[in-house]
């Protein structure tokens, strides 16, 4: 459990989250001093302190309520609740917003010269991911037979090394598939960031404050919208 009484908020560090995470804790009228170096940043004028890590380990940090909130991709938060429910572990969390950021899908892709293919022709293959569980569990509904190779990152040039003979990467403008001569086919899940809460918080403070944040945000969406 979190040591204090200041609400802990666990954000990206550096990557496609962390800009949209600060301007939105900014939007929610809390102020950082963000020095580039630091992994925690105290909140000025609200008893708010900011952890910024990998997205990675956002869900397990909230889920062991070392956090008490977290702004991750629904794709890491998918995976690692997947991934701990197998260990038998803690997997519960409280997603209490979908956030306007961060949006891509998790998709196939097979090599261009390939053409178009139909699920079955994933039988018998080998597919690279960083999303084991979720690519599983889609391979196990769809039942195909296909083996799953675990990368953690450049997965899209792994039909190219010869480590796979297709991908299940993220995808947002399909560029960089394209820049590596591979063809999109089926999404198995599409991802927005969202904000989320250990499910045994019960400082009251910590609450309140919670509380009182979480109206601005839906003020914040809504002047987007
Ligand atoms: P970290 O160093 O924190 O582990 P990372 O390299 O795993 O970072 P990023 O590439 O910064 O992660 O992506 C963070 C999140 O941004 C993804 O998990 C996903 O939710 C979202 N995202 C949005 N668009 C894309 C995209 N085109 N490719 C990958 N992730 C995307
Ligand atoms: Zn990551």
């Amino acid at each position: 459990m979190s040591s204090n009484n200041r609400l802990r908020i666990a954000i990206q560090k550096s990557g496609r989250l962390s800009k949209d995470c600060q301007a939105l804790l900014k939007q929610l009228g809390i102020k950082l001093n963000l020095r580039e170096e630091r992994l925690i940043a105290h909140s000025t004028n609200m008893p708010i302190d900011v952890l910024r890590v990998r997205d990675d380990d956002i869900p397990g940090l909230v889920m062991d309520g070392v956090c008490d909130l977290g702004i991750v991709g629904e794709n890491v938060l998918v995976e690692a609740q997947a991934e701990r429910a197998k260990g038998g572990q803690n997997a519960e969390v409280q997603k209490l917003s979908a956030l306007d950021f961060g949006y891509c899908r998790l998709a196939l892709a097979w090599p261009q010269e390939l053409g178009p293919q139909t699920q079955n022709w994933f039988n018998g293959k080998r597919i690279a991911t960083t999303y084991p569980q979720i690519l599983k569990d889609y391979l196990r509904r769809a039942n195909i037979d296909a083996k799953v190779v675990v990368l953690t990152g450049s997965v899209e040039v792994a039909p190219r090394a010869g480590l796979a003979d297709a991908i299940c990467d993220l995808v947002s403008t399909g560029a960089t598939l394209e820049a590596n001569g591979l063809m999109q086919g089926d999404t198995i899940l599409e991802s927005n960031a969202c904000l989320i809460q250990n499910t045994n918080l019960s400082c009251p403070d910590k609450l309140a404050l919670i509380n009182k944040l979480l109206p601005r945000l839906k003020g914040v969406r809504q002047a987007k919208e």
